[in-house]
């Protein structure tokens, strides 16, 4: 069998049944296989007198919409990089916010492709999206190269100012156990020690690997392996890297600035939850994805209540510090003409 789009359209009962009683006999929830086959399709257990239907529980309950249309959904989002709202809303025939709403489903049941975390995992942060204040950033570069401040000048540290200058940045960890498979997390506003400890204590890490970065520092009952990029070193003392970190970070990057640069930063981890899950997959068959993807889609009925809440709760947050209004008075002192001047000769 040839998974394509046609052959999910064609053979959309006999797929939705593959995925959703896994080739086998339907069952009720208590385990009986005795069933009535009542006139319109349902079935009645014999045992429990319950009644259901191969919709029941699943994401297709209380939906309007044709089965080969949730097929089409989860078999694009599980072979094809990504999708767009729009584009998908035009392949099923279907209004944009019905195709949100779909995908959005889709994404959360990728969610539930749990990852357990070895004792021993990758760590590392990145950046997402556009820099808010990019000229901030290089006045103070400029500032530092020519004298302007001291190099041992603390009164506004280079994190202070970065922090000023990624004010619209999203952070994302990313965290990889010893079998290679990716976990990547949305941290809303500034990435600080408190965080990572959280979320180091979550998912039980002893042994941490990763660049010079101070925050994995002096977290209780984890040993830390470093290896200092900022000085050309790649390797850490038992030679390890983080490189497998910034390979997914070129994913997230790759797909977030090519289809999804307009997500709110609500529902990103969602999309963060997509792209693991298509990398944890590589290199395994189509029908084998589409079909692991079918059967979590086949667990359990969520709401979009219930997905709002799961975001909620899942949120790792820390309130971003406000900017000193001094950080940015002494940045606004009469250098602009000067960078302006360096940035045309830099684009020639
Ligand atoms: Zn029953």
């Amino acid at each position: 069998m040839k998974l394509t789009v046609k052959y999910v359209i064609e053979h959309e009962q006999e797929l939705w049944n593959s995925i959703r009683w896994d080739n086998a006999t339907p069952a009720c929830t208590c385990g009986s296989q005795n069933l009535y086959k009542l006139s319109d399709g349902r079935f009645k257990c014999k045992c429990c007198k319950s009644v259901f239907s191969d919709t029941s529980n699943t994401i297709m309950k209380n939906s309007n919409l044709k089965k080969w249309q949730w097929l089409y959904a989860i078999f694009t989002l599980s072979t094809t990089r990504s999708i767009s709202v729009r584009e998908m809303s035009r392949h099923i025939g279907v209004s944009v916010s019905t195709a949100h709403k779909m995908l959005r489903k889709v994404r959360y049941y990728m969610s539930l492709d749990k990852i357990e975390m070895t004792q021993v995992a990758i760590i590392d942060e990145a950046h997402l999206g556009a820099w808010a204040n990019m000229t901030l950033r290089k006045k103070f570069q400029y500032m530092r190269d020519n004298n302007f401040i001291g190099k041992n000048d603390k009164t506004y540290t280079k994190s202070q100012i970065f922090a000023a200058s990624s004010d619209k940045k999203e952070h994302i960890v990313c965290l990889i156990n010893e079998q290679n498979q990716c976990i990547i997390k949305h941290i809303r506003g500034q990435v600080n020690h408190k965080v990572m400890k959280t979320l180091i204590k979550q998912h039980n890490i002893k042994h941490i690997i990763s660049d010079e970065s101070k925050l994995y520092l002096n977290i209780p009952n984890t040993t830390v392996e470093q290896c200092n990029h900022s000085k050309g070193v790649w390797l850490t003392p038992n030679g390890n890297t983080t490189n497998p970190c910034e390979n997914r970070f070129s994913w997230v990057k790759r797909i977030y600035n090519s289809y999804h640069t307009h997500t709110a930063a609500d529902n990103l981890q969602l999309y963060l939850n997509q792209i693991a899950f298509k990398i944890n997959h590589t290199g395994q068959p189509t029908e084998q994805v589409f079909l692991k993807l079918g059967r979590l889609c086949c667990t359990e009925y969520v709401s979009h209540t219930d997905i709002t809440n799961y975001l909620r709760e899942n949120e790792l947050s820390n309130p971003r510090e406000e900017i000193d209004p001094a950080i940015l008075e002494m940045l606004n002192w009469g250098l602009v003409s000067k960078i302006e001047h360096k940035h045309k000769v830099y684009r020639k």
